[in-house]
């Protein structure tokens, strides 16, 4: 393999990166602000890079400094975040901007972030590369698929995994860690795409393993799939004179401290009988049926009177969401 690789990558990032609001522009003598690099990073994980970056201009808009965000209600970022999933990122934001703020300003190493609410391995080794150029390795999936090409690591990444990190870390450069990173994650993102890579356009394709065997989409080989649980529970649409009942979720679990309809558990296993009304909603590790049971007094505890015709400051997640349009479109 040719050591030039890598100067190739990033020359190709020079001239191809994607413009994306929470970069600077490769070569600009501007190094990029820490906020904007973890809050991208945070709400990168699990959702994509179109759903974000409309939201991400959003935040930044409403809460230009970490400090405003250290000092935004719980309830209005939590709103603010409705429809991006995984809410426990929120409540870790919020924590984390908090803890920021207390410290003067982000550490900037992986040690020092990973003491932070919500950073994890990865998010840590991206703040400190993107945003310090700290010597540190981001290993996402685009990473992870593009490294595994490039050494010709065949098997599931599931049961290659930490040798595609240890191959990750030994290629990775010690200069201009956090270039290198972006330039691996664009190259993952936009030609080195799972299932057709667009290996003619690739600047490393003489240095790949992969692209050598002529078959580079079947490495890494496809994971087996597990079928997904099913859970079913019941919604309870409760409206008097335009407005519905609405609840908040307790603070911990799923869908933690965001509003909601009132309801049932949610539990496993199938319907004695099929609800006449329901919504389904595909999580990461289930899939959920919510039947929907129109009620006309609210259960007792605390929950307010939400206008239908402002629903969308409540701040639902899509879950109840559905239920709103199922429940609007037919009245
Ligand atoms: S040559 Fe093809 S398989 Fe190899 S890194 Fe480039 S796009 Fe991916």
């Amino acid at each position: 393999m040719s050591a030039n690789w890598k100067n190739r990558l990033l020359e190709h990032y020079r001239d191809h990166a994607r413009d994306l609001p929470w970069r600077v522009r490769p070569g600009s003598n501007r190094r990029p602000d820490p906020y904007h690099v973890w809050l991208s990073e945070v709400m990168l994980q699990q959702t994509t890079v179109a759903t974000v970056t409309p939201r991400f201009a959003r935040f930044i808009e409403k809460w230009p400094e970490v400090s405003d965000l250290a000092s935004a209600s719980r309830e209005v970022l939590l709103a603010e975040w409705a429809g991006l999933g995984y809410y426990a990122r929120a409540r870790n934001l919020h924590g984390c901007a908090q803890q920021v703020v207390a410290l003067g300003g982000f550490p900037e190493d992986e040690a020092g972030l990973r003491e932070l609410p919500g950073i994890g391995a990865y998010t840590a080794a991206a703040i400190a590369a993107i945003a310090f150029d700290a010597d540190s390795v981001p290993i996402d999936t685009n990473v992870e698929r593009v490294v595994a090409r490039i050494e010709g690591i065949e098997g599931p990444l599931a049961e290659t995994r930490s040798e595609v990190h240890d191959a990750a870390r030994a290629l990775w450069p010690k200069e201009r860690a956090g270039d290198f990173a972006q330039a691996m994650m664009d190259l993952g993102a936009t030609i080195c795409r799972p299932k057709t890579p667009r290996c003619g356009e690739c600047p490393v394709s003489g240095d790949c393993a992969a692209f050598a065997t002529g078959a580079p989409e079947a490495i890494p080989a496809p994971k087996v799939r597990k079928a997904r649980p099913e859970r079913r529970g019941t919604a309870w649409w409760i409206e008097r004179d335009g407005a519905v009942w609405l609840v908040r979720r307790p603070a911990k679990g799923m869908l933690g401290g965001m509003a909601a309809l009132p309801g049932s558990e949610w539990t496993d296993g199938a319907w004695p009988e099929e609800p006449e009304q329901a919504v389904r909603h595909v999580f990461t590790h289930f899939a959920l049926t919510l039947a929907i049971e129109p009620r006309d007094v609210p259960p007792e505890g605390e929950g307010w009177w939400q206008p239908i015709d402002r629903i969308d400051e409540a701040g639902l997640p899509t879950l109840y969401a559905k239920v709103v349009e199922a429940m609007t479109l037919v009245s």
